[in-house]
């Protein structure tokens, strides 16, 4: 493992194995400071890519009332764990950023961005993102776990992506900081550990496990620190997307109340999965569906036990099994079946909602 503690963006892309960078930022941006009287919290902000921090990180900056007062104005650092270097690219010829230059830009983007946010520190990792998803390759997980031990006093609080991301990078990071955190002591570990939303929404998550973040008072800095990856946005205006779902968010929060907030970020809380003992992932993303959509629909006679019950592990795996095979003979029925037409056959989704 290579190690390079000067922070120069000019070196040129790692080659494949990962390369630890610590890059102090002295040129703070505005931030909320810690309520008077208040011990200063610190967080820690793991993403896979240079340009995730600013939508996971974002519930963090501390302009939200709804953290706990000492993370209100924490210390906030962030680590990247991947090099970056699979992001498709629009500009073709010579405008076509090469294998060094891409890894320069997204370097330079972050820092930036990083400073505008008024994080304190940032690591990248620089691990492929092939090495990542890699389960028997167990180093990046070292390295996530050495950098969760940095310093005396464990983090207040770990974000990251959540379990329900569907870009398969994220996934991967989401489980190596799981596995990091339960190689460590119980008394070392972060005491909440909150997931952003990037490739997903937790905009349907039960109130049980997620965290509401009123960040009407961060929407102007977070659009500017969005602004920062235009290496990223000229492929997908992601600043466009993620000031629009945090929009939304406050837009359709609450049915029957006039709206009082600009922009809310909702993180899913999975706290449980780190605790000591944890709670099984299957247990808990388990929880989190039965607990989140299901509703009552007495016209039809329906009561959401009776999801409940239909989606009991039993029920959900045996229906599971038979979809999947229907799915494979019957594969150009597949649209028709979603639409609502029972195939010969009958499909998944009908026994499903029938019982
Ligand atoms: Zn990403």
């Amino acid at each position: 493992m290579l190690r390079d503690t000067n922070g120069s963006a000019k070196a040129p892309a790692p080659q494949g194995r990962g390369r630890i960078t610590k890059i102090v930022l002295r040129h703070s941006g505005r931030r909320r400071t810690s309520p008077a009287g208040a011990r200063r919290g610190k967080a820690k902000v793991l993403v896979a890519h240079q340009d995730d921090e600013a939508h996971v990180e974002l519930p963090a900056y501390g302009f939200s009332d709804d953290l706990e007062e000492e993370l209100r104005g924490a210390s906030i650092s962030a680590t990247v764990v991947a090099d970056g270097l699979g992001a498709p690219q629009k500009a073709v010829g010579d405008n076509h950023l090469g294998r060094d230059e891409l890894w320069r830009t997204r370097r330079r983007e972050s820092i930036k961005a990083a400073k505008k946010a008024g994080l304190s520190e940032i690591t990248f990792l620089d691990y492929p993102s092939d090495v990542l998803r890699d389960v028997r390759i167990g180093q990046p997980t070292f390295d996530i776990q050495e950098d969760l031990t940095d310093g005396k006093d464990p983090y207040d609080a770990l974000f990251t992506h959540s379990c329900f991301d569907r870009h398969p990078t994220h996934r991967s990071i989401f489980e190596r900081a799981v596995k990091a955190c339960l190689m460590m002591p119980p008394e070392q570990r972060p005491r909440v550990l909150l997931a952003g939303e990037v490739w997903c929404d937790h905009e349907w998550v039960a109130e049980a496990w997620r965290v509401r973040f009123d960040i009407s008072a961060g929407l102007r800095l977070a659009r500017r620190v969005l602004r920062c990856f235009p290496s990223q946005t000229e492929v997908r205006p992601y600043h466009i997307g993620a000031a629009a779902r945090w929009i939304a968010h406050a837009v359709y929060e609450d049915t029957h109340g006039v709206q009082n907030t600009r922009a809310v970020a909702y993180a899913l809380n999975m706290t449980p999965l780190i605790q000591d003992p944890p709670m099984s992932l299957a247990e808990y993303i388990a929880n989190v569906l039965a607990q989140s959509m299901f509703f009552d629909y007495p016209l039809l006679g329906v009561s959401s036990d009776d999801i409940r019950q239909a989606f009991s592990p039993m029920t959900f795996g045996s229906n599971f099994n038979s979809t999947v095979a229907r799915r494979k003979n019957h594969a150009g029925n597949h649209l028709l079946q979603h639409r609502g037409r029972r195939s010969p056959s009958g499909n998944g989704h009908h026994r499903l909602a029938s019982r």
